[in-house]
């Protein structure tokens, strides 16, 4: 401890993660002994409860960043608790003159940090907040009139043109010892019981998945190695690998936008070919949604439209909701995104599509039924993305999908799983259905190993779904 006493702290939320961590960059090189800690925050008004999926990614990706830091010469210290109960303790007990974070954008995360920072003013402690999620902070986008924005394109347009996107920062070469006497102090990440028990669900991902920041760059490395030049077709097929998979590591920090940003640019000095343009705009709905959140707080629970709120779903008995939840509503389209889900914590983007349209569409139930299943059973369960895409496909937000667009299952898997080997993959009892017929199994005849019957008619459900929008809309 240097001579003073005076000690910093850095506070780790969403960015897991050594590279390109400025709040840790900057304490790095200030010198002083430093304590690197994350917070399990469960108390604090309004924070939102981490789901089964999220909570497994956690507790593997905490493990690979103590263990990085271990690396550096530091640890990592875990408290719980609310947030500001815990940094003035911590900074009473390590004589704190510097905080360090990154900042968060839901507003019970940056009304927590206000209060931490009003806090640490009074009390004669430097706070200091970095960007380093988020490539355009969502207040510094603004349309001609100075408001936000409502539609995707011109957002995206609007990032491009003013926006410098700054190079990633390398992850520091050292770091400061913590002070003495702090590291006993800290919680055992066992006793956060994160991971899954009795029944333990967590195998699919485990096989599937890599938490940290290693599992990340390894991720980046092999996509823009591979996929990313096929990306604009083979996005859109789910049986193959032809997306990213970057979701969940962007969800915890592991990797920075800024970073997978720089590795674009240092491929392809220059001109980014079309394909990985497209790629790069969908970091941009990522950036989009965030935007909508921050001037939307409520976008989880509220339709962003307010006219949605005469709507009218209709309220699933549990065997239809389990139907749906489980992969068992007899479109195999649907069935096996939703079985991917259950597995592997994650689920193909077209199929997320297709699976969420067939819950607030042909079954007319509430989109907020389906977006807490999904905040529960994905690994990539984002505040931002999670609600805003929902409403995306319910019509009740911003830049939607037009209300008469119904995704037809049967049509999307025959354009987009021809051969049928997603389907296949995940849904054991049609693996002997040939051809084409693994697409409508009803037609087949006989019994299908006790795959189901479809919960619904399609024509049917679907007109009993225009009906009520343009209810809705006529009212
Ligand atoms: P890639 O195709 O490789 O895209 C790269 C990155 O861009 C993604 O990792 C993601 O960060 C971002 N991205 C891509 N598409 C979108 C999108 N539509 N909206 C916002 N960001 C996007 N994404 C989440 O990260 N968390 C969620 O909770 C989430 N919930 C969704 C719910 C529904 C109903 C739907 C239709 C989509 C949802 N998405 C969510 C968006 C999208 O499905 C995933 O981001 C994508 O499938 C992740 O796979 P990837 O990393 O291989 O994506």
């Amino acid at each position: 401890m240097e001579s003073s006493g005076v000690t910093s702290i850095v506070w780790l939320r969403d960015d897991l993660r050594l590279d390109d961590n400025p709040a840790l960059a900057e304490a790095a090189a200030l010198g002083l002994p430093l304590t690197v800690l994350f917070i399990l925050d469960e108390e604090s008004e309004g924070i939102r409860p981490l789901g089964g999926a999220t909570r497994w990614w956690l507790h593997h990706s905490l493990t690979s960043l103590g263990a990085a830091l271990e690396a550096k010469g530091s640890r990592l210290l875990l408290r719980r608790g609310p947030a500001q109960d815990v940094i003035r303790q911590l900074a009473a007990e390590t004589n704190a003159g510097h905080l360090f974070w990154n900042r968060r954008y839901s507003l019970p995360e940056r009304t927590v940090d206000a209060a931490v920072k009003a806090w640490a003013g009074g009390n004669g402690i430097e706070a200091a907040s970095y960007q380093a999620n988020l490539l355009f902070e969502p207040w510094t986008v603004r349309t001609g009139a100075g408001g936000p924005y409502k539609v995707f394109t011109p957002f995206w347009r609007a990032c491009l043109a003013d926006g410098e996107v700054r190079d990633p920062l390398d992850a520091p070469r050292n770091l400061p010892a913590p002070p003495e006497g702090t590291g006993a102090a800290g919680d055992d990440l066992g006793s956060w019981h994160l991971l899954p028990t009795s029944p333990d669900w967590s195998g699919g991902l485990a096989d599937t998945w890599d938490p940290g920041e290693d599992g990340a760059q390894r991720r980046l490395e092999d996509f823009l190695g591979g996929p990313a030049a096929d990306y604009g077709t083979g996005r859109n097929v789910p049986g193959v690998e032809g997306t990213s998979r970057l979701s969940p590591h962007l969800r915890f920090g592991e990797v920075s936008p800024f970073r997978v940003w720089r590795e674009i640019r240092g491929r392809f000095p220059r001109e980014v070919p079309a394909d990985v343009g497209i790629f790069r705009s969908e970091l941009g709905w990522r950036e989009f949604c965030w935007h909508l959140l921050y001037t939307n707080p409520e976008l989880a629970t509220r339709n962003y439209r307010p006219e949605f709120d005469r709507f009218e779903w209709q309220s699933l008995g549990s065997d239809e909701l389990e139907a749906w939840q489980q992969g068992r509503t007899g479109y195999p389209f649907v069935d096996a995104g939703m079985r991917q889900l259950w597995q592997t914590g994650w689920m193909h983007n077209r199929v997320r599509m297709a699976a969420a349209s067939f819950l607030v569409k042909n079954l007319l139930a509430d989109w907020r039924t389906g977006e807490a299943w999904f905040w529960d059973t994905l690994v990539d369960a984002d505040a931002a993305s999670n609600p805003a895409n929902w409403q995306w496909v319910a019509a009740s937000g911003a830049d939607a999908s037009p209300y008469y667009r119904i995704f037809n299952p049967v049509t999307q898997s025959k354009k987009f799983d021809a051969a049928g080997s997603y389907l296949r993959r995940y849904i054991p009892e049609l693996a002997e259905l040939d051809g084409k017929g693994v697409h409508e199994p009803w037609k087949a005849g006989g019994e299908l190993r006790g795959y189901p019957a479809p919960l619904v008619d399609l024509p049917e459900s679907r007109e009993r779904a225009l009906e009520a929008y343009q209810r809705l809309k006529d009212s």
